[in-house]
């Protein structure tokens, strides 16, 4: 079947499901297949749960021509027909990409739209060779603005998510040290995320900029540019605070205050402030959006428990992320002991031990009161600070922390998803 007239039965369904524990009824299902599983075989009991149609790559399991639409690859045939749909949705589009901080500006930005437009944006992380699709298929004729994350670990992924979302802007919100295994090199990660600036300047659109950031600056030439930073040249020229719980700007001599923990996040904020002024957003409007927006998933999240309080920041971890963080608790201006819980950062390839030892170097040479290493990588580095414990499992860490009578205590608790540090809270709570 052709994308054409496979897009006009999508027209007649309730959106796309892949995912038998959640069929909605008359939804089209793709049998997408994974290391584990062959989605073809659940084509049938997406059926008998609701879905008006199954698209499979498989014909031995389409058992009749109403409701099974036969395919040569699944997987392709979603992204084909997302980007049909995109062309078809007469909206504007933004896609962010980044190291770090794609997930919190998407949603930053989702807050600061939504006030003026009807929005969809990435739910949650989906922002791969699948999600994007999904996330474009879930757009429709009610649909006013589009906000696609976008993620990447390889070289031309970002340009192959382009070619299906057609972003009219974009934004990347860094270039870090993240995946490194796949990028061989910063300069690697840098080549790979600017594939967003590169397809949008080619077909002549607009790109957010933040101006402090070098890489960045390199396009500012280009001629479709909307900019923000502490740089007095932005068009959305800025001021960070630091030393604060929560990360704080002031922009036109109004301040902007969120619940996001720390100072990286003030870029994070500005950039939906400038993307927010570009699109005509009221102005007060932008200030309660970003206000509003409370973090989920152990990212830059604040506990109180007791005398004690936690930063949260266990969804995952690279060298730029751990560096930004450890930064910004060491400049946190606090009465309280400091004690940092970190993990192992993960996907680092023969960058792992170097990396590793420049986090240990960094807290063996700050003011922490202790710090608590966790994982084979820190395990490894050298360290000589009598304040530096390195634990050899989840549980003795956790034995040490039950065991000790935490009081007036700012914890910082990072790591790499692996390490689901989150497992720590009960400890400190209890
Ligand atoms: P993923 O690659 O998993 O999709 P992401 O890019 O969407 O990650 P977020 O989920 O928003 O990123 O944030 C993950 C972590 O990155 C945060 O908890 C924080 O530690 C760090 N972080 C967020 N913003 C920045 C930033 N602008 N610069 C550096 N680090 C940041
Ligand atoms: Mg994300």
């Amino acid at each position: 079947m052709n994308t054409a007239r496979l897009h006009q039965r999508f027209l007649l369904c309730a959106g796309v499901d892949t995912d038998t524990r959640n069929i909605r009824k008359d939804s089209m299902f793709f049998a997408l297949k994974g290391e584990k599983f062959n989605g073809n075989q659940f084509a049938e009991s997406a059926l008998e749960k609701g879905a008006r149609y199954a698209v499979v790559d498989d014909k031995k399991f389409a058992k009749n021509k109403e409701n099974y639409i036969v395919v040569k690859n699944v997987l392709q045939t979603l992204q084909k027909l997302a980007e049909f749909h995109r062309k078809y949705l007469d909206i504007p589009i933004l896609a962010i990409t980044g190291s770090n901080g794609k997930t919190t500006t998407k949603e930053l930005v989702n807050s600061v739209l939504s006030r003026r437009f009807k929005t969809i944006a990435t739910k949650g992380n989906l922002n791969n060779h699948i999600g994007v699709p999904l996330t474009l298929l879930s757009m429709d004729d009610q649909t006013e603005f589009g906000i696609v994350e976008m993620g990447a670990n390889h070289p031309h992924e970002i340009e192959f998510l382009c070619s299906i979302a057609n972003p009219d802007h974009g934004y990347i919100t860094n270039f870090g040290k993240a995946h490194l295994e796949g990028f061989g090199s910063l300069e690697g990660v840098v080549k790979a995320k600017t594939e967003l600036y590169k397809d949008i300047q080619e077909r002549h659109k607009l790109i957010f900029l933040n101006i402090d950031d070098e890489v960045q600056k390199r396009h500012e030439n280009y001629s479709h540019t909307f900019t923000f930073g502490e740089d007095k040249n932005a068009d959305v020229s800025v001021n960070y605070k630091t030393g604060l719980p929560n990360a704080e700007l002031n922009y036109n001599k109004t301040d902007f205050s969120s619940q996001l923990t720390g100072s990286y996040n003030a870029k994070n904020m500005a950039a939906a402030l400038c993307i927010g002024l570009y699109f005509k957003v009221d102005f007060n409007e932008i200030q309660e959006a970003i206000k509003n927006y409370s973090p989920d998933n152990n990212r830059s999240q604040v506990i109180e428990a007791g005398s004690n309080t936690i930063i949260m920041d266990a969804y995952n971890a690279n060298p730029t992320s751990m560096h930004a963080a450890l930064e910004n608790f060491s400049q946190l201006k606090t009465s309280k002991q400091k004690i940092a819980i970190l993990g192992d950062m993960f996907e680092l390839g023969s960058s792992a031990a170097t990396e590793h030892q420049v986090i240990a170097n960094y807290v063996q040479n700050s003011d922490f009161t202790e710090t608590y290493l966790l994982g084979d990588n820190f395990k490894n580095t050298d360290t000589s600070s009598n304040f530096i414990f390195k634990f050899k499992s989840m549980e003795s860490l956790k034995e040490h922390l039950n065991e000790s009578d935490f009081q007036n205590c700012y914890f910082l608790i990072k790591g790499s998803r692996g390490m689901a540090l989150e497992r720590v809270l009960d400890s400190i709570k209890a």
